[in-house]
């Protein structure tokens, strides 16, 4: 009853509350409209006749279509949620966040509600979600705990041309359920037209095609290879930016660290132009970018300006920012290569497929004739690229699945109903490793080990070394050690113009060469003590959003504690306790000092060297034991720890013998290296 008029009896509440409503009602209407021009919504009805009809459904559209955004709300709208929730898997958890994030606006509701997502270590979902976005590896471990997927109607593999890993495996579980849970709807949905192979798979499942509207596309090549593709890549923005009409840049790079040194130089050479041109922002997108910061590549370029997306292969199908006129490609991504033989992973920078340069390509056409830059040769194109992406699974570690598939009592993994089965020197190598580490038997059974590995969504090393922490009564700190690994790099702070300051804070965590392991368990332990205090952080070149984002980890790894019934315990005095427990974990990542001051890998010989990050960089202990291995310039081994070498016999006497860490042995090595 209060009206405007009354003064003071205004319900400011409730005006504010009108006009937040208003506001949204409008907003929705807005994005209604938008959702309304997709490609895909004139095949509204008849996409929704042909899930009705088939149980299995391949649906296949140019990325942009409405694929990933619209299908939920269209099977929702149909009424498919009042029998369980819809599952949209995505590959990358970015694509998972961003996605959920606008189809919560699209329906007017709060994400974490009806709409959520859930990726490893966030779930952003509640008793309300109905439209779940997730990454595949996340619906994988949903197996765990339900493996007939009974809360879902209906599961979508998106981005299937993708073939991750945990896709892969996927596609082999959802066809199984399937056949005994004829209620579920399975649509599998690709970017790319090769869909007859994933029709073949689901015993010739249709496909379901949605024309895209596509632009012509100039496609530029370099005249000569060029020398370096960053810098070439950063010029063409540039020139684009001064020459070309209005249209926003894509440009494709590798990872964080050269998208950051891109946004860098960028940001000083415009700086350097000044006013003489116009306005260019900057946006940049990778895996590890903070969720606020995600938002900003989807906002409108302003009136004059142009944006430049710098992006990894995120931008490729899973993310389509509208705007976009002008790609550059310089026609290399990060890719995950594996050695079945010596069981050595690596990420190396390689040159992309010609299936991936055409999608970069199209990014640029989707909403009128675009260009696209490659900074390659023509010859290249034709001589050098491989048709096709190798599947992943074809070309990484399996331990991780085949513990997973173990657990969900697939043993036959030779038999296993792959789409494209790994080598069988890959999942031989898996099965070692998981023998090594104890969780599973001589007859490839699970064993208790195993077992209680298997519930934490860690790789099998990281998972085994929390589980031994219970022989040496130090789970408390095992967790946090897990926990600021599972942060990945991103813990200190090392900003350019403050090196020194910052490098010696860094190596006050190193006081007594404790090693990197033990020097994150400092980290994490001081900040705790201060009440996890950002002042602290700061004082100490720390990233207060990693120490966060660990400290959640954490949490929930505590949890999964208590679920395998480990006890809590703390034995921050005992080092050697930490450490035999990271060794109980990672003894295949051993290495013996040489004389030159290199390391040698003990199980399968191979040179590497301490990462200069390293706090054992320039101690060089004669033994160590490392987390992982990096191939920069050297191959480098990443958080190191030394350890004593009798624990390796003590710890996996299966798997080492004394003859393999007898110290003496590295004297009547022969000089010099490399016959690995
Ligand atoms: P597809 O899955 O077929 O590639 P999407 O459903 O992802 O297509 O995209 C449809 C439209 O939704 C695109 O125009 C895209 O720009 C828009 N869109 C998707 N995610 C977001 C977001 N997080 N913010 C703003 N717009 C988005
Ligand atoms: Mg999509």
């Amino acid at each position: 009853k209060a009206s405007v008029m009354d003064g003071d009896n205004v319900d400011y509440e409730e005006m504010e509350d009108a006009l937040e409503k208003s506001k949204a009602k409008s907003a929705f209407e807005a994005l209604l409209e938008e959702r309304k021009k997709l490609p895909i919504y004139p095949y509204r009805d008849e996409l929704l006749k042909a899930v009705d009809e088939h149980q299995v459904l391949v649906i296949v559209g140019e990325t942009g279509s409405g694929k990933t955004t619209q299908i939920p709300q269209y099977l929702h709208e149909a009424g498919y949620t009042k029998r369980g929730m819809i599952a949209c898997t995505q590959p990358r958890r970015v694509a998972a966040m961003s996605v959920a994030a606008r189809v919560s606006q699209e329906m007017g509701v709060k994400l974490g509600h009806e709409v959520g997502y859930s990726i490893r270590f966030e779930d952003c979902t509640s008793e309300k979600t109905i439209l779940k976005y997730m990454t595949d590896g996340m619906l994988l471990r949903e197996f765990l705990g339900e493996p007939d997927l009974a809360s879902y109607s209906v599961v979508m593999v998106d981005e299937a041309h993708e073939r991750t890993l945990s896709t892969d495996i996927l596609f082999g579980l959802v066809k199984d359920i399937s056949r005994f849970r004829p209620d579920l709807k399975l649509l599998i949905s690709s970017a790319t037209l090769d869909a007859e192979k994933f029709s073949d798979y689901f015993d010739s499942a249709p496909i379901f095609k949605i024309p895209g509207r596509r632009y012509p596309v100039e496609i530029n090549f370099t005249k000569a290879p060029e020398a370096d593709y960053l810098d070439a890549a950063i010029v063409t923005s540039l020139q684009i930016h001064v020459t070309q009409p209005p249209g926003d840049i894509l440009v494709f790079l590798t990872g964080q660290e050269e998208i950051e040194t891109a946004e860098e130089i960028l940001k000083h050479r415009t700086r350097g132009l000044g006013t003489k041109i116009a306005e260019l922002m900057i946006c940049p997108i990778y895996a590890n970018l903070p969720t606020e910061l995600q938002a900003k590549i989807f906002e409108p370029t302003p009136e004059g300006a142009r944006k430049v997306v710098l992006a990894t292969n995120i931008a490729e199908t899973s993310l389509t920012i509208d705007g976009i006129k002008y790609v550059i490609d310089p026609g290399f991504c990060k890719m995950k290569s594996y050695n079945p033989r010596t069981g050595m992973e690596s990420l190396l920078i390689t040159p992309i497929s010609k299936a991936s340069a055409m999608q970069r390509a199209g990014r640029s056409g989707r909403t009128g004739p675009g260009k696209c830059f490659r900074l390659y040769t023509a010859y290249n194109f034709h001589n050098d690229l491989d048709d096709n992406t190798v599947p992943e699974i074809q070309r990484t570690n399996l331990a991780n699945v085949v513990l997973m598939l173990k657990s969900l009592g697939i043993h036959d993994l030779l038999h296993f109903d792959f789409m494209d089965p790994p080598p069988a020197e890959a999942l031989l190598k898996a099965l070692e490793l998981l023998f090594a580490l104890s969780a599973l038997n001589k007859l490839g059974e699970l064993t208790k080990v195993g077992r209680r590995m298997a519930e934490f969504p860690l790789d099998p090393m990281l998972s085994k070394m929390i589980v031994a922490s219970e022989k040496y009564k130090c789970s408390e700190d095992i967790i946090s050690v897990a926990a600021m690994l599972s942060v990945g790099n991103s813990i200190f702070y090392r900003p350019k113009d403050k090196q020194v300051h910052a490098d010696n804070a860094r190596l006050n965590f190193h006081t007594g060469n404790v090693g990197d392991h033990i020097a994150l368990l400092k980290v994490y332990n001081s900040w705790k003590e201060t009440n996890y205090s950002t002042q602290w952080c700061y004082e100490n070149y720390i990233q207060v959003r990693s120490m966060k984002r660990a400290r959640d980890i954490r949490d929930q790894l505590a949890g999964l504690l208590e679920r395998v019934e480990i006890e809590l315990t703390s034995n921050s005095s005992d080092v050697d306790g930490i450490k035999k427990s990271i060794t109980s974990g990672f003894f295949p990542h051993s290495a013996r000092l040489q004389k030159n001051g290199s390391y040698r890998t003990v199980k399968h010989p191979q040179t590497v060297h301490i990462h200069p990050s390293s706090g054992l960089a320039q101690v060089l202990p004669r033994w160590v034991v490392y987390h992982e291995l990096v191939l920069t310039t050297k191959e480098y081994m990443r958080q190191v720890t030394e350890l004593k070498p009798d624990w390796l016999v003590e710890i996996a006497p299966h798997y080492y013998q004394l003859k393999d860490v007898e110290d003496s042995v590295s004297k009547k090595m022969p000089r010099g290296e490399g016959r690995a």
